[in-house]
């Protein structure tokens, strides 16, 4: 069925949002145009301000709108502790929890050859130039996945035969979680990395 071109256009367009189907982009489309005009218009000043000034970072090439993120020039950062992560939305994720007070290195993607990532695409050159003896730790946090795994096994030879402190991140029991509902792999992989307590 057809809105007209206006309508329509907009319905399509709304679809290029990760799990957004024909169903919730007729959707929002009817709510932005119907209910919250000022809202769809607020939308497009900032969707086009974002294209227009969001860039990657010189340094860990995370998104940001200036040549070097606020993390990279923070200061009271750990500038010798480096993460490598596969995502923007990792970084995200990091942060919120708080756990971590070094700086990153964002891949965007993990080697895939199939989909035509590879040391290229990764920004591999960049970062090796930054795998420099001042480093304390790299810490390796691309996914558990047989891509991610085979991403950070590359990395972590990178950084012994620069002879850096390396270490990848645990992957296990979540918190709350509860055994018998675990698949064998994650239970294995816990056993596996267990600490003296
Ligand atoms: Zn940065």
């Amino acid at each position: 069925m057809s809105f007209g071109a206006a309508i329509d256009g907009l319905i399509q367009a709304l679809r290029v949002l990760p799990g957004v189907g024909p169903k919730s982009a007729q959707r929002m489309a009817f709510f932005l145009l119907e209910r919250n005009r000022a809202g769809a218009a607020q939308l497009v000043v900032q969707l086009q301000k974002a294209l227009e000034n969001v860039r990657r970072c010189d340094q860990c090439r995370n998104l940001t709108d200036q040549p070097r993120c606020a993390i990279c020039t923070d200061a009271r950062r750990d500038q010798r502790l480096l993460c490598i992560v596969e995502a923007p939305a990792d970084v995200a994720a990091l942060e919120q929890s708080g756990g971590f007070r070094g700086r990153y290195f964002v891949l965007h993607g993990r080697l895939s050859p199939l989909d035509g990532l590879g040391p290229k695409e990764l920004g591999f050159e960049h970062l090796f130039a930054q795998l420099t003896n001042d480093l304390t730790e790299v810490v390796i946090a691309t996914n558990p996945t047989v891509e991610g795994e085979a991403t950070a096994h590359y990395l972590a030879q990178e950084c012994h035969r620069r002879s850096l402190p390396v270490s990848r991140i645990a992957h296990g029991v979540p918190i709350g979680g509860e055994l018998e509902y675990l698949d064998g792999n994650t239970l294995t992989q816990a056993m596996s990395a267990r600490r003296r307590v």
